[in-house]
């Protein structure tokens, strides 16, 4: 038989505020545990939480991005259920009504273009942490995250595969960095995924049973967890057995899943509206206010990247795939004067390689985009060549001298004297008769031989097609 997946993700993104969701406490990662956590965020008796608006902007600013319908009214509940990391006993989360509604993102699988609706994002606490390693056999419990704001993001079961899955995944990763509001470092825990997935036999309306594997923190364990999971779920089920609605761990050791608890075991949240919390009230100032911050969003720049600057798929991806890497590269173009499409095949290339090498986000770049500007210019009114660019810029990556200075200190500027190329090309000519005769005799290949010679006699520096112009006239 032929079976489909069907596939709905739950993603967590912490946003980005200063402070926490219901607390003036810091959400710095990384502090000593257990410093970062107040009274509110401990739910100690006496205290009262008070709701951030930096959250509430930031969550209404993901839902005009999805173009969804924004709730003119939600209200946070408590979801009762125990465990070390939360000391108060409940989470406070919006249940009923979340505060974005029925959204959706646009995806792209090998060039097919595929629309995945967006359920829900509802706003809620993050919980603390439990921490197994270094304690023999105890369990030490880090409550700094308790109260990191969070936005739940719920997909609708849209999606066919793991690979659509991974791509749902990527663009909601680059749309909440643009947005600004989730750093979206996923080692850190801030961009986390639960994928639920069930298999049908295809042509059923119906869906099977599903999974949900929680927690996966990187793209390509989403993409292995879930096609072990579908394999899983197609074996079973051919074997005579059926799945059972419940909730699996991914083991990125062994590449399997393996159940953690079934649904009959599951909780009874025993949710109520947080008697402590007035309802989020959104009006349409707030939100034509939270408008006027809208950044322009990936698939607009992408469109426009192609358009203004005549770019191909594969740099218009790479350049646009966040905001800092874009602008970077706009304002190289401007102050350079130089063809974009060069200015694309720097930063694609010899600078996000040595980022890439030096571990190097394009924000702490050692070249900034001033002294790349200042380089490229220089290629494009032919003062050097391209393959002395390359030098300049290794010397600009360990230095701070600008392209100008280090160009005119080690002398590299491009020789246009045609008097001196001559010279050399002679010299070259009457060095190497063999040479000319096969050349003469229609072995074409020998050219590159007598262009290599005179640019290394004139250490690169001559002016390539002047030379490639001169050595066929002489060596006619
Ligand atoms: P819960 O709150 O129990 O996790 P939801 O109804 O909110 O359940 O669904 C959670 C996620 O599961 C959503 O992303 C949804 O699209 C997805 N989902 C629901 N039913 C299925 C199914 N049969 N197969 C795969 N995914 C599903
Ligand atoms: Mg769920």
């Amino acid at each position: 038989m032929e079976w489909e997946a069907v596939i709905g993700l739950e993603i967590h993104t912490q946003l980005a505020t200063k402070s926490k969701i219901f607390s003036g406490a810091s959400t710095a990662y990384g502090a000593e545990p257990n410093t970062q956590a107040c009274a509110v965020d401990l739910g100690l008796p006496g205290v009262l939480p008070v709701l951030n608006e930096e959250a509430v902007r930031m969550a209404v600013l993901f839902g005009l991005a999805i173009e969804a319908e924004i709730a003119p009214y939600s209200i946070f509940a408590r979801k009762n259920y125990f465990y070390p990391d939360l000391p108060k006993g409940y989470q406070i989360s919006q249940f009923e009504l979340p505060i974005v509604g029925l959204g959706h993102l646009d995806i792209d699988v090998d060039g097919v273009k595929k629309r995945i609706g967006v359920t829900r994002a509802h706003l809620e606490e993050d919980a603390g942490k439990s921490l197994h390693e270094d304690f023999h056999g105890l369990t030490g419990i880090d409550l700094n995250r308790a109260g990191t704001p969070l936005l739940e993001i719920v997909s609708e079961p849209d999606m066919r595969s793991a690979k659509e899955a991974v791509a749902y995944m990527r663009k909601l990763h680059e749309l909440v960095r643009y947005l600004g509001i989730c750093d979206g470092n996923m080692q850190e825990g801030s961009f986390r995924c639960d994928a639920n997935v069930s298999v049908r036999p295809k042509g059923q309306q119906a869906f099977g049973t599903r999974a949900e594997i929680k927690n996966i923190n990187s793209f390509k364990f989403v993409e292995k967890a879930i096609n072990y999971e579908i394999e899983r779920q197609i074996d079973l089920i051919e074997s005579g057995g059926a799945v059972v609605q419940e909730t699996r761990l991914y083991d990125a050791a062994k590449d399997q899943t393996r159940s953690m608890r079934s649904k009959e075991e599951a909780n009874d949240y025993r949710y109520f509206p947080d008697p402590d919390l007035l309802p989020v009230v959104v009006d349409e100032a707030f939100k034509a206010q939270v408008k006027t911050t809208m950044p322009e969003l990936p698939d607009a720049k992408k469109q426009r990247f192609k358009e203004q600057y005549g770019l191909d798929e594969e740099s218009t991806a790479i350049l646009t795939s966040s905001r800092p890497l874009a602008d970077y590269f706009e304002i190289v173009v401007k102050e350079s004067a130089c063809e974009a499409r060069i200015c694309a095949n720097w930063v694609t290339g010899d600078l996000l390689a040595a980022l890439n090498r030096s571990g190097l986000e394009i924000s702490d770049s050692p070249v900034s985009h001033e002294r790349l500007a200042g380089l490229l210019a220089r290629i494009s009114d032919d003062t050097i060549s391209g393959k002395i660019a390359k030098q300049v810029f290794e010397e600009m990556w360990q230095g701070t001298a600008s392209a100008d200075e280090i160009i005119e200190a080690k002398g590299l500027k491009q020789i246009t004297d045609t008097g001196a190329i001559e010279a050399i090309i002679d010299k070259i000519i009457a060095d190497n008769p063999g040479q000319v005769e096969q050349y003469r005799s229609g072995k074409d290949k020998v050219f590159g031989f007598f262009v290599g010679q005179v640019m290394k006699e004139m250490q690169g520096k001559a002016n390539p097609g002047e030379v490639n112009k001169m050595l066929k006239d002489k060596l006619k």
